[in-house]
């Protein structure tokens, strides 16, 4: 059974609150094109805070190994996931204010309503992922810069 975990970030980071968990690797169905095996499980971490100026700020970090296939031979490459990030909790799209003033370390989203942990997780994932993943010994030289990997410096 695949329970679905919602939170209401906001009120984390009011109480500044702290939760932690796994998820199986297998439940990450926006990532599995890009896996060898879906074994194997994350940790995640979710700590809220409001910050000096009254933002809403959920801290997320995201550790395990996944298995990626390699682009080359389409074998297993393991993949450390070693994610931190901060997240600035808007209510709606006129709060997310001016991109130039935004704390580069923070990126902005907008929560209608409660946030769902696994999919929360699988954005990071997904932006951190490399846009062609190989074995070292399966070389580097034909990779090309990615039109997307613009998108992976988002606001
Ligand atoms: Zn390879």
């Amino acid at each position: 059974m695949s329970e679905q975990t919602l939170i209401d970030g906001f009120e984390l980071a009011r109480m500044g609150r702290s939760l932690g968990g796994k998820i199986d690797v297998s439940r990450l169905d926006r990532v599995a094109d890009a896996l060898y095996s879906n074994s194997g499980r994350i940790d995640y971490a979710i700590s809220g805070e409001i910050d000096g100026e009254g933002n809403h700020l959920l801290h997320l970090s995201i550790s395990g190994m996944l298995h990626l296939r390699c682009q080359r031979c389409l074998g297993d490459v393991e993949y450390p996931l070693q994610l931190q990030v901060s997240l600035r909790l808007v209510k709606d799209e006129a709060d997310l204010g001016d991109v130039e003033d935004e704390d580069p370390g923070v990126d902005s989203i907008v929560v209608k309503d409660k946030l769902e942990i696994l999919s929360m997780i699988e954005d990071e994932i997904l932006l951190d992922l490399p846009f062609s993943p190989r074995h070292v010994e399966c070389g580097i030289d034909a990779v090309r810069e990615s039109p997307f990997s613009i998108l992976k410096g988002r606001v």
